[in-house]
């Protein structure tokens, strides 16, 4: 019998959704992969007893506040502790490091991300804010280093698959299938009411809070849009969204003589992570089948434009190319934390990533150095755009 050598699996953001999943599936192959690194901003408990299961040789807390705690708690083991964007950033440098599982929620993983391919690893791309920020960038930088970006992202994933044994036949078209979200049908006025509540309920994936309500505004479907441009190489024209409310078709290529193919299973977040921490391999799994009779229909639908402005947005960013993305991405995130925090409401998003848009400075083709400095800036104006919203009260409209 042959032995198989296993994977070495280094985890940007265990904590969180993905990370949590990934390990699910890790646990679940533990003669295919063993884990060589976790980290976590904040989820100190939960980073330590994923610690203490999985063994893995370095354990990272980003945020330095925490280190003592965690330190501590695994002073018994041979796990290095260590703290911080820096250590995380040679973390996933390390040669005995196979594949970076790129986790982090928003740009925070851009720069770890950023060094895993510089060291040539195999990224599993969970993080699509890292392409939408810097594809320019990221791209260039995979080509030059000899890296390899696997999608996470089980649109990406689908249309990845669709792609295996097609290296010489180009696409014609995509289309990206998104499930419309709590939203789904919802006018632009009944919106205007939405909660919290009502926005953290997607009808079928189970994800973290953040791409929960990008879901819900539909803008991770625009981020989305602007992944599978970098990822694929294509033209905004080619890029199509259809809504598709059961999530079982996960995405679908059309081939330029007219034939189009599809990926499609159960919405389930660990296959397309398994297929990425796999790859080229399809590992045989436990997980849930497909049953024809409990979806007797499959259905698409437009998008509805005009109650989901952060589509237009992301293509308007995406044509608009430099910096655009990067500015449409950070005021996202900060309208995003404000309706969590219950500072603006729901219809207020769009109309906060729309004002940042107009106002911020526009560089047509920026260095990291600019990314940053984009980020930071559309960041502070997104804030002030948001206490404006606040002060004028009109969070109850
Ligand atoms: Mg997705």
């Amino acid at each position: 019998m042959t032995t198989i050598r296993r994977k070495k699996v280094a985890i940007l953001g265990s904590t969180g959704s993905v990370g949590q999943q990934a390990l699910e599936v890790i646990r679940q192959h533990p003669g295919r992969f063993s884990v060589d690194m976790l980290s976590a901003r904040n989820s100190t408990s939960l980073l330590i007893e994923q610690a203490l299961e999985f063994s893995p040789r370095n354990v990272i807390i980003c945020n330095h506040d925490h280190y003592a705690q965690v330190r501590d708690a695994l002073a018994s083991t041979p796990i290095n502790v260590s703290a911080g964007e820096d250590a995380l950033g040679e973390a996933v440098a390390s040669p005995e490091t196979d594949i970076v599982l790129s986790a982090m929620v928003g740009i925070s993983g851009l720069g770890p991300t950023i060094n895993a391919i510089r060291n040539g690893k195999q990224i599993a791309l969970a993080n699509k804010e890292t392409l939408v920020v810097a594809g320019h960038i990221i791209n260039e930088m995979t080509a030059a280093n000899g890296a390899k970006i696997l999608p996470v992202d089980s649109e990406h994933s689908a249309i990845y698959q669709c792609l295996a044994g097609e290296a010489n036949n180009p696409i014609e078209k995509i289309y990206l299938t998104a499930s419309g979200g709590p939203f789904r049908g919802m006018s632009r006025e009944a919106m205007r009411g939405v909660t919290r509540e009502q926005a953290l309920k997607h009808p079928n994936w189970d994800m973290g809070a953040k791409i929960t309500i990008d879901s819900a505004s539909m803008m991770n479907k625009g981020l989305e849009v602007i992944e599978a441009k970098w990822l694929f190489g294509l033209a905004p024209e080619q890029i199509r969204v259809i809504i598709h409310p059961q999530s079982i078709i996960h995405s679908i290529v059309q081939f330029e003589d007219g034939s189009m193919k599809a990926q499609m299973g159960l919405p389930d977040m660990k296959l397309p992570i398994q297929y990425a921490l796999g790859y080229p391999e399809r590992i045989r799994s436990k997980y849930e089948r497909f049953c024809f009779t409990d979806y007797p229909a499959l259905t698409f639908e437009q998008v509805d434009e005009q109650c989901f402005p952060s589509i237009g947005l992301a293509y308007k960013a995406m044509e608009k190319g430099g910096n655009a993305p990067c500015i449409m991405n950070a005021a996202n995130e900060i309208a995003v934390a404000a309706f969590l925090d219950g500072k603006i409401g729901f219809v207020h998003i769009p109309e906060i990533i729309a004002g940042c848009m107009e106002q911020a400075t526009h560089i047509d083709n920026p260095g990291l150095t600019d990314i940053r400095e984009t980020d930071r800036e559309a960041r502070s104006l997104a804030m002030e755009l948001t206490e404006q919203k606040q002060r004028s009260g009109v969070h109850s409209a």
